[in-house]
């Protein structure tokens, strides 16, 4: 489970809201509308939409938030759900035979595959053996600062003999999942959330914006045609300050950094986005924020562009129509190509 302080960290990316709350242009009186969740991907989710009625927010709110809570029990990689085979069940027993699985985690699998090739093998979600010794670490480390230890070098060089996405076979006709390689874990929180929050909202036809731990998405302008407003965190600032302000109609904003989720050893942060090539946390960045259409693409690459330098970032931006906001580790930020068109000024 993710700690308290990562959840105070992420619910300080709020978004930052404008506008009336009546809007008529459409000739019906739409009001604005709020939800809160805590029950989905261990994070807090907030909607903000415009409704006729209260009624009609809270029924569409809660179908988002139930689909949400479907896509969280199948793809949570640490805990178990009566009547349910998840990542947890697949990583127990797909290198024994192939494990039967919901359509729903064989097209994550799919688009997990196109992350890793698009990505050139930079998010991976076959990681996983890797990335639960720094979970162990990490968890233990929360618990016990004065403890606190990295993950021994020599077993996460072992580990990474076993993360070969090709390794995991999906089969769409008969719906199984098997893993070629006995020591393979699948972890997919790089893309979950978002790839989760995308399905959710995609039948949506009210104007919403949601947040899930900081990632933003919206089904389309706000009634008056204006766009939503989101805030990206000041990395270096006091909670609930930002950095850029950006303007979002139907798409998504998703930020990975350094200061969301971490812990000390010997008074040096670790966080938890784990470059392949080197198996430590990423030195490139504290911060990218994507802005994609699509949420799990935005999720995608906001992790992948978190792992790479800024040239080969702009280029998978280039391919994806994406713009994007990167802040050095000095806390300098750099815009991409077309990043100005959505900033709020
Ligand atoms: P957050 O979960 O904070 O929104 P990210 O979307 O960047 O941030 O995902 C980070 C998570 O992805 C980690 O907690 C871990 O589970 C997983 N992860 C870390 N490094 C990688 C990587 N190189 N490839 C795939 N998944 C990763
Ligand atoms: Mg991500």
């Amino acid at each position: 489970m993710k700690k308290t302080k990562w959840i105070i960290a992420i619910l300080t990316i709020i978004m930052v809201l404008t506008g009336c709350n009546k809007n008529t242009s459409s000739g019906k009186d739409l009001e604005r509308y709020s939800a809160t969740f805590l029950s989905l991907f261990d994070t807090v989710t907030s909607m903000v939409g415009y409704a006729e009625s209260e009624e009609e927010f809270n029924i569409v709110t809660k179908q988002i938030h139930d689909e949400m809570l479907t896509y969280h029990r199948l793809y949570d990689i640490y805990n178990s759900y009566d009547g349910i085979v998840n990542m947890k069940d697949i990583n127990e027993n797909a290198a024994k035979a192939p494990v039967k699985v919901d359509q729903k985690i064989i097209d994550l699998l799919l688009f997990s595959k196109d992350i890793y090739k698009e990505t050139n093998h930079r998010v991976n979600i076959a990681l996983g053996s890797v990335l639960l010794l720094w979970h162990e670490a990490r968890e233990d480390g929360l618990y016990d600062p004065s403890s606190a230890y990295l993950p021994d070098m020599d077993e996460l060089l072992e580990a990474s003999k076993h993360t070969d996405l090709d390794k995991v076979i999906g089969d769409d006709e008969n719906n199984t999942v098997y893993f070629a390689d006995p020591e393979l874990r699948l972890d997919v929180g790089a893309i979950a959330k978002g790839y989760a929050t995308q399905k959710a909202i995609e039948k949506v036809d009210i104007s919403l914006l949601i947040s899930v731990g900081g990632n933003v998405a919206s089904t389309k302008a706000k009634p008056d045609g204006s766009e939503w407003i989101v805030g990206l965190q000041d990395t270096e600032g006091v909670d609930g300050s930002y950095k850029q302000k950006v303007k979002l109609d139907k798409g998504a904003v998703v930020t990975s950094g350094d200061y969301q989720r971490y812990y000390v050893v010997d008074d040096v942060a670790y966080h938890h986005i784990i470059d392949p090539d080197t198996l430590m946390p990423g030195r490139y960045w504290r911060a990218v924020s994507v802005i994609v259409p699509d949420s799990g693409l935005a999720d995608g690459l906001s992790t992948a562009l978190f792992l790479m330098n800024m040239e080969d970032g702009q280029k998978l931006l280039d391919k994806f129509n994406g713009v994007a906001l990167w802040t050095a580790l000095d806390g300098t930020e750099y815009k991409s190509k077309g990043f100005d068109k959505v900033a709020k000024d």
